[in-house]
C-alpha cells in the first residue's frame, strides 16, 4: 500500500529507493523537502461547499494551482518532461543546454522555474494574445520570452512550430557544444504519463480508493485528462468511472466527442481569430487533435461546451460563495462539473481541476468579468447557481 503522503510521486517506492533516488524525494508531507521540485505534486483535493450544496452531489476539486513551481498542474508535466530529457542525454546541466517550448503560458513558466533550479536556460514561444502577467513572469524567471501573433497550426510561425524550429537551430549551431531541447508539451507523451503516474494516482487516493463517480477536464494539451483517464480507468479499475471533457466555446473537441468529427479550422486561417469563436478562456480549448488527447480519447465519455458568459459567472460566485479565486480554464472545469452533477444521482461524487490562480488572469478575465459588472452583480438571482448559470 501505497503511503498517502508524497511517495506516489513518480511511482510507488520503498523508503530506500525514495533515497537514493532524486525524482522520489518530492515528498511535501515531510519537514524539509529538497528544492522547489519538491512543492510538485500531493495537491489537497478540496470539497467545494457552495457547488455542493447547489447539486446535490459531492463537488471535488484538485487544487492544482498549489503546485509550487508554476502554480498548475504543468509542473508535474515539466518535471517529468525534464527527468525523461536528462535520462535520454538530451539535457545535461552545465552544458548549458536551453529548453525550447511552445506554451500558452503555464508550462512555460513550470519550465522556466525548474530550468533555473537544475542549470538550463528557457526559451518560450507563446501567442499575443494571452494574458501579459505570464510574459512578464517568464521574463522575470528569466526566460527568453518571443510573443507571436496568432496563427494556425500549418504556419511555420504558430508559436509551437517556432519553439521546434528555434531548439532545431540551437543544435545544428557550430561551435557550440550545448543542446536545445524541444519539450513538445502537445506531442510527447511524457506529457500524460507525469498525470498517470501522479495526479491520477492522488486523486484515487484522496477518494478512499477511488470512491468517485466522475471526472471532469477540459484539454489543451489533453494531458491531465488522458493521463487521469488511463490510471483511474484502466490502472485503477474504475470502469463504470463518468470521465467529461470540458470545453470551452469555440474548441473543436467538443464535436469529435459528441459527433466524432471536427470543425475545420481553415474557416478563420489567416483571421487573428484562436477558435471558430473567440473565448476569453485560457489554456484549454483546441481544434486539432494532439497525441496526448488521443492516448486518453477512447477514455472519455461525454463533453460539456461551456460559454464564456457561463465561466465569467462560476468565477464569480466561487469567489463570493468560496473563497476561490481562480482562473478561466478552472471556471470553465466547475461549470462542467456541476452540469455533469446533475444528470447524476444526487450524492454522487465528482472531481475536477482548479488549473491556476486567478491572479494569472488579472489583466484578462477578471478584466472582463469587471466589465461585465459581475462583481456588484445585485441580480435576483445571484444566489441561485443554476439560474445564474442560465
Ligand atoms: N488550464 C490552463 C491554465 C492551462 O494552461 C492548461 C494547459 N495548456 C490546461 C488547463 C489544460 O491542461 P492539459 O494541457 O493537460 O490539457
Amino acid at each position: 500500500k501505497r503511503s498517502r503522503r508524497g511517495s506516489i510521486l513518480f511511482g510507488p517506492v520503498s523508503l530506500e529507493d525514495r533515497e537514493e533516488s532524486a525524482r522520489s524525494s518530492y515528498d511535501r508531507g515531510s519537514s524539509i523537502i529538497d528544492g522547489i521540485e519538491g512543492t510538485i505534486g500531493n495537491t489537497p483535493l478540496i470539497k467545494i461547499r457552495s457547488l455542493s450544496e447547489a447539486t446535490g452531489c459531492t463537488i471535488l476539486a484538485k487544487a492544482e494551482f498549489l503546485n509550487g513551481a508554476g502554480g498548475s498542474p504543468k509542473d508535474r508535466v515539466a518535471l517529468n518532461m525534464i527527468q525523461v530529457a536528462e535520462e535520454q542525454g538530451l539535457l545535461s546541466p552545465g552544458r548549458g543546454d536551453t529548453i525550447y517550448e511552445g506554451t500558452v503560458g503555464s508550462t512555460g513558466i513550470s519550465l522556466a522555474v525548474l530550468a533555473r533550479a537544475r542549470g538550463y536556460n528557457a526559451h518560450i514561444c507563446m501567442p499575443d494574445d494571452m494574458a501579459v502577467e505570464k510574459s512578464d513572469l517568464l521574463h522575470h524567471l528569466g526566460a527568453t520570452v518571443e510573443r507571436v501573433p496568432v496563427a494556425p497550426i500549418t504556419d511555420p510561425g504558430h508559436f509551437v512550430n517556432l519553439a521546434r524550429a528555434r531548439a532545431k537551430a540551437h543544435t545544428a549551431a557550430p561551435d557550440t557544444p550545448s543542446r536545445g531541447f524541444f519539450a513538445d508539451q502537445f506531442e510527447s507523451l511524457a506529457n500524460y504519463t507525469a498525470h498517470m503516474k501522479t495526479t491520477g494516482p492522488e486523486i484515487f487516493e484522496q477518494t478512499d480508493g477511488g470512491q468517485l463517480d466522475a471526472f471532469i477536464a477540459g484539454a489543451g494539451t489533453g494531458g491531465t485528462i488522458a493521463g487521469v483517464a488511463k490510471y483511474l480507468k484502466e490502472e485503477a479499475g474504475l470502469t463504470a468511472l463518468r470521465v467529461v471533457l470540458a470545453d470551452p466555446q469555440g474548441s473543436g473537441l467538443y464535436n469529435k466527442i459528441r459527433h466524432g468529427v471536427m470543425y475545420s479550422a481553415t474557416e478563420r486561417e489567416g483571421t487573428r481569430r484562436r477558435q471558430q469563436v473567440d473565448t476569453m478562456v485560457e489554456g484549454i480549448g483546441i481544434n486539432r487533435i494532439t497525441e496526448n488527447f488521443e492516448a486518453g480519447r477512447g477514455l472519455i465519455d461525454d463533453a460539456v461546451r461551456v460559454t464564456d458568459e457561463q465561466a465569467s459567472h462560476m468565477a464569480r460566485w466561487l469567489v463570493e460563495h468560496d473563497g476561490i479565486f481562480i482562473g478561466s480554464s478552472s471556471a470553465v472545469n466547475c461549470v462542467a462539473a456541476v452540469v455533469t452533477a446533475l444528470k447524476l444521482p444526487k450524492g454522487s461524487r465528482v472531481v475536477t481541476i482548479l488549473c491556476d490562480s486567478g491572479t494569472r488572469h488579472l489583466s484578462k478575465f477578471w478584466k472582463h468579468i469587471a466589465a461585465m459588472g459581475l462583481e456588484d452583480e445585485t441580480a435576483e438571482h445571484s444566489d441561485d447557481l443554476l439560474a445564474v448559470l442560465g
